[in-house]
């Protein structure tokens, strides 16, 4: 993989490539790109970057104002395996053209910022993440406000119970239960070859694979996993694993959501994310504390507990996510702590001896968020943590799920509601802004952005199930 803009105009001449196609996030997480020939691309692409309109992108420029340039990242170059012509892609970050500084509402200059108040802090030089984003395969996807086992109904390539569907020769068995999608083989498991071919798509665009499998759900949940990496590089992987899982899905005719409720009364897709802090090469998490933990460790964590609820509106971002956050599904449905325990909202896998692989899981986070915003958020809060010595009290090493009601009320619960998550980070984000990662103008854009274009217009629709609850009213 290239280093330099000078490798990547190697790689081009070398290549035979005719057309460089460039990405960027837009403001809620979805890729956007525009395609230019090659003669378009020379050395001053990269430090002046290529100029197009923000003003059509979410939540982004007004149009009197809507003037931007996109700036290639040269170490995320590879080749557009779905692209007919010889393509190259590279990953961009957006700059204001007037000051050439990175715009302020760009997820992957937040994501810059927060390393860099890592950096700064004194307390380490290498934020890792590492997020495992569930998804499910689907062959087509229906909404029918008639069907009331659930809202609607998605048939799935595994041919769910009840979707109705007739199946091409005859139904021919081995379904998945609900909840027991993990993992039989085939031919139970009918998308193994789908995901051999997502996994090893991913590696030619650089990602650095390491396994796929059937999830819990029974209806074509599945998850792939790469290696964990440094805070924007794990994030732009994350946006190489969905646009290549979504395109090998097409391929097969699928089409693959990572929505984090599909199924009512069934596992959602979450996307657990993996974190740890190292300085000079070393792993500052290992120590003698609980679970093979750092007091640094323990700290983050207190940080991450602390400001869950107003963290939860950019890593559970969509009024969907919090059908998710659910008891009985392996969602957290409490802001709790401990080892091995995967009904805490975070949990400390075991991870043998090695210090190297000591991190925590946050189990909340789902797909539907932005990964820059997501990972320079958690940061954030692990890093208040640190800084302010953050007690997080005693792991809880039982079952949360099997506590007495009185047992569970002394324990805080994860917002209700993207509305709630909302009032939380409207009422705390010093947190955020404290070191200049994210502005004051970037947190009240994404407060007024969800509550205008998708609390209230969710909250002014009237949902299919109250149909089958009240139509007879
Ligand atoms: N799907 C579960 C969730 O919503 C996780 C299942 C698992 O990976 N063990 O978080
Ligand atoms: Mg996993
Ligand atoms: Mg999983
Ligand atoms: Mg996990």
């Amino acid at each position: 993989m290239p280093e330099t803009a000078q490798e990547v105009l190697q790689l081009i001449q070398e290549k035979g490539i005719q057309l460089v196609d460039l990405k960027f996030i837009d403001m809620p997480g979805i890729w956007q790109h525009l395609t230019l020939h090659v003669s378009q691309i020379d050395e001053n692409s990269f430090v002046e970057g290529v100029p197009f309109d923000g003003s059509s992108i979410r939540g982004w420029k007004a149009i009197n104002e809507s003037d931007m340039t996109m700036v290639p990242d040269p170490t995320t170059a590879w080749i557009d395996p779905f692209m007919k012509e010889p393509t190259l892609s590279m990953i961009c970050t957006i700059y204001e053209p007037r000051t050439n500084t990175p715009y302020e509402r760009c997820p992957r200059a937040i994501a810059q910022k927060a390393v860099d108040c890592l950096k700064a802090s004194g307390i380490g030089d290498t934020a890792y993440f590492g997020p495992e984003a569930e998804f499910f395969i689907f062959d087509d996807v229906r909404f029918d406000q008639a069907e009331n086992k659930s809202y609607y109904y998605v048939d799935s390539i595994e041919g769910r119970w009840n979707s109705g569907r007739e199946e091409e020769g005859g139904n021919l068995g081995y379904k998945p239960r609900y909840k027991e999608g993990y993992f039989p083989v085939a031919p139970t498991d009918t998308s193994q070859d789908m995901r051999s071919e997502m996994l090893l798509t991913m590696a030619d665009c650089g990602v650095p694979i390491e396994k796929h499998h059937h999830e819990v759900a029974t209806g074509g949940q599945c998850e792939l996993g790469f290696r964990f990496g440094k805070l924007i590089e794990a994030a732009d992987w994350l946006m190489t694993y969905k646009y290549v899982i979504k395109n090998v899905g097409r391929r097969y005719g699928k089409t693959i959501t990572f929505m984090p409720k599909l199924l009512f009364n069934d596992n959602g897709s979450g996307m657990h994310t993996h974190q740890s802090i190292w300085n000079d090469g070393q792993p500052l998490f290992a120590g003698d504390q609980y679970a093979g933990l750092s007091q640094m460790a323990l700290w983050y964590i207190g940080g991450i507990l602390k400001h869950a609820p107003a963290l939860l509106a950019l890593t559970n971002p969509t009024t969907n996510s919090y059908k998710r956050l659910v008891p009985g599904f392996e969602a957290p449905v409490n802001l709790a702590y401990s080892q091995g325990n995967r009904s805490a909202s975070v949990r400390i896998p075991l991870s043998g001896t090695n210090p190297k692989a000591k991190r925590l899981e946050f189990r909340c986070p789902d797909a539907t968020s932005n990964p820059y915003l997501a990972f320079a958020a958690m940061l954030c809060a692990g890093i208040d943590g640190i800084k302010n010595q953050i007690d997080l009290g005693e792991p809880l090493d039982v079952d949360i799920y099997d506590l007495s009601p009185e047992e569970l009320a002394k324990i805080p619960s994860t917002p209700g509601s993207l509305k709630d998550a909302l009032k939380a980070l409207e009422a705390d984000h010093d947190f955020l802004t404290v070191g200049g990662v994210f502005t004051e103008d970037f947190i009240q854009n994404w407060i007024e952005y969800k509550l205008d274009n998708e609390v209230i217009p969710i909250s002014l629709r009237p949902h299919p199930y109250e149909f089958a609850l009240y139509y007879d009213c």
